[in-house]
């Protein structure tokens, strides 16, 4: 019955005498949407960092599909189907919107699905630019694909921020804030791409401040306060978890 894409026990990571992350254990099932929550301070990023291997575990384990990834660099996850948004770089602003979604399939080690699928150069240039264009048009971006990305607004970058790694054909995405700084119409907009991701197939874990968006999108909710797995569950269960709302009203 259960089959988890991503396991994470006993997480643990300190800064010098704080406990960030203090022995974190949970599962995503494939194909479903994790919510991480928790009051500021909970852990969130920091795990978050620590699944994706931008952080070293102090201790405990993440499993990615079956295989134990703990001491796996950044891009070795990411060539295992892993992957997370990041925010447009500096560099990146001066590109168009097109480039950068382009340049989201290469950007870990210059290997990824769609270029191991084509065999020639010229058969990847294809498939790279139809790839492009399909998310473009699915993100609602392709009237915008010539403009420069520092000319987009808040929400128009988080979309291409998604659309840059959805280029790079991901099995299981991370979304640190995906609503943040975003108006109510583009944030429909995101909350319909990942409905659609989960469609197909696509398993994604999300860190959110807008606790209404998680409870509303995602399967199941895992619910952090100081470094610690509070409670994980349904949305309506986690919503009715005293511990949690002691922790989200205790600050
Ligand atoms: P959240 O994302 O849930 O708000 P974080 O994971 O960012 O929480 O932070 C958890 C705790 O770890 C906080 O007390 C934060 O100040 C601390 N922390 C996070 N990153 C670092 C770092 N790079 N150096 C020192 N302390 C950090
Ligand atoms: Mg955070």
């Amino acid at each position: 019955m259960s089959d988890p894409i991503l396991r994470v026990e006993d997480l643990y990571k300190s800064f010098g005498g704080l406990v960030a992350v203090d022995d974190a254990s949970f599962e995503v099932e494939r194909g479903t949407v994790v919510g991480l929550i928790g009051p500021n301070g909970a852990g969130k990023s920091t795990t978050f960092n620590l699944v994706t291997g931008f952080y070293d575990a102090d201790g405990g384990t993440v499993e990615l599909d079956g295989e134990d990834v703990t001491d796996l660099p950044p891009e070795a996850r990411a060539t295992r189907g892993m992957i997370r948004t990041f925010q447009i770089s500096r560099e990146l602003t001066g590109m168009t919107v097109r480039q950068n979604v382009r340049l989201g399939g290469q950007d870990h080690d210059g290997e990824n699905v769609v270029q191991a699928l084509a065999g020639t150069a010229s058969d990847r240039e294809a498939e790279i630019a139809d790839r492009s264009e399909e998310i473009l048009k699915q993100l609602e971006l392709w009237d915008l694909r010539d403009e420069y990305a520092g000319n987009l607004s808040g929400g128009q970058r988080k979309l291409l921020e998604l659309g840059r790694a959805l280029m790079a054909d991901p099995d299981v995405l991370l979304l640190d804030e995906p609503m943040a700084g975003v108006n109510p119409s583009l944030s429909d907009e995101i909350i319909e791409m990942i409905e659609e991701m989960k469609r197909n197939g696509l398993t994604v874990l999300i860190v959110e401040h807008d606790i209404d968006m998680i409870m509303d999108i995602s399967d199941t909710v895992v619910g952090m306060h100081q470094g610690r797995v509070l409670t994980s569950g349904s949305p309506e269960e986690v919503q009715n978890d005293d511990d949690l709302l002691e922790a989200y009203l205790g600050g």
